[in-house]
């Protein structure tokens, strides 16, 4: 699986074929630790365009090793042939992931006993005189101990490939593309059981990539197919709140729910979303060193509406700025909230993730609709 792949390219990963998390060094990749002690619970990434990974198979492969088990793929039917793919290969990927998880275990532990090796003959060598040196390589070594228990619990138990859902939407960046063949297109997906939601839709004033007010009616738009369909909404807003609470108070807010994705405000702007029930969502942007604005943010959000994301490829969390992201990196996010609202690990920590992974699963993993029941003809055949 490695063939071809530049070690100078920006997923380290496939180089490895392994569940083991690396940063892009000047020469090659360094090893990075997962967090310690482990997670004590799965976690969901509830927005990743998986059809944009360099290999979203061993991705998936990844989660199942690391312990994310749901993964909701993002698509929109403006965007060339993603959505296509989406459909057509979601089970081909959970498949080829299945097929590749005996590999990837058996690389991380060669891989993980070749890092011990290496990182103590360092811890070794910077001895007293290098005190800091020595200290963050005996860290490293504890996270290294962490992936080794982490591969040996589950090589016995079941793998769990990630359960994946689908949200379908046109993106306000593409807005402009609208028409009705656009909005026939949409439909089709909307109507495959497998979506499990609107998205991602909303408005985005910070590129304006299409006419505000394009963007504007083609959101409208979408928030009155929320209603149609009886399919939640996950909305993508960036320097638009105003604007966007706005549409979604003329419109009605979607009985089935409002997904808050990539939340980019602080407390005061967010407010009125917790108080009108949307869910939010935070990604990797959340450990960003000057985000303490979405810091504060994700502990005001209650649990039982607080999800955990990537938005894969984009936004990998510290300390994998700049590379390319896949769900599995869901997991330095979600510690990273945990430590924001004062949740020490161990039992309090596991009821944390535990929370944040239930509200995930219970968002996205839904019972087709009425609507989508009465409409399964129109579903596309994409398989
Ligand atoms: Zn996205």
């Amino acid at each position: 699986m490695n063939a071809g792949i530049d070690p100078e390219g920006d997923a380290g990963y496939l180089l490895y074929g392994d569940a083991l998390f690396r940063k892009h060094r000047k020469k090659g990749w360094a090893y990075v630790g997962s967090p310690v002690p482990a997670l004590e619970a799965p976690v969901a990434d509830t927005h990743a365009h998986l059809a944009m990974l360099s290999h979203p198979a061993l991705s998936l492969a990844r989660c199942a090793v690391v312990g994310v088990d749901f993964v909701c793929a993002m698509c929109d039917p403006a965007e060339g042939d993603e959505c296509e793919r989406t459909y057509r290969d979601l089970d081909i990927w959970r498949a080829e992931a299945l097929r590749l998880l005996p590999e990837v275990f058996e690389a991380t532990r060669r891989n993980v006993t070749a890092e011990r090796e290496s990182l103590e003959a360092q811890a070794h060598a910077a001895g007293k005189k290098h005190a800091g040196q020595a200290a963050e390589a005996a860290v490293l070594l504890e996270s290294v101990a962490v992936d080794e228990r982490a591969c040996n619990l589950c090589w016995g138990a079941e793998p769990a490939i990630p359960h994946m859902r689908i949200a379908c939407g046109v993106h306000p960046h593409v807005a402009s593309q609208w028409d009705a063949d656009m909005e026939a297109a949409l439909l089709e997906r909307l109507a495959d059981p497998r979506t499990a939601a609107l998205g991602e839709v909303g408005l985005d004033y910070h590129y304006d990539l299409s006419p505000r007010d394009v963007q504007q009616n083609v959101f409208r738009r979408q928030v009155q197919l929320a209603h149609v369909t009886g399919l939640p909404l996950v909305l993508h807003v960036r320097d638009a709140h105003e604007d966007a609470f706005r549409i979604l108070e003329e419109e009605g807010w979607p009985e089935a729910g409002t997904l808050l994705h990539c939340c980019s405000v602080g407390p005061d702007e967010l407010a009125r979303w917790v108080e009108r029930g949307a869910h939010v969502a935070f990604g990797g942007a959340v450990t960003f060193q000057r985000s303490d604005d979405l810091r504060a943010s994700s502990a005001m959000v209650p649990a039982e509406r607080l999800l955990t994301e990537t938005d894969a490829p984009y936004m990998a969390p510290v300390p994998f700025r700049g590379i390319e992201c896949g769900p599995e990196f869901t997991i330095f996010t979600a510690g990273r909230i945990a430590e924001v609202r004062g949740v020490a690990p161990g039992e309090a920590r596991r009821a944390l993730l535990q929370q944040m992974h239930d509200a995930g699963v219970a968002f996205l993993n839904r019972e087709p609709t009425e609507w989508q029941r009465a409409h399964a003809d129109i579903a596309r055949d994409a398989r």
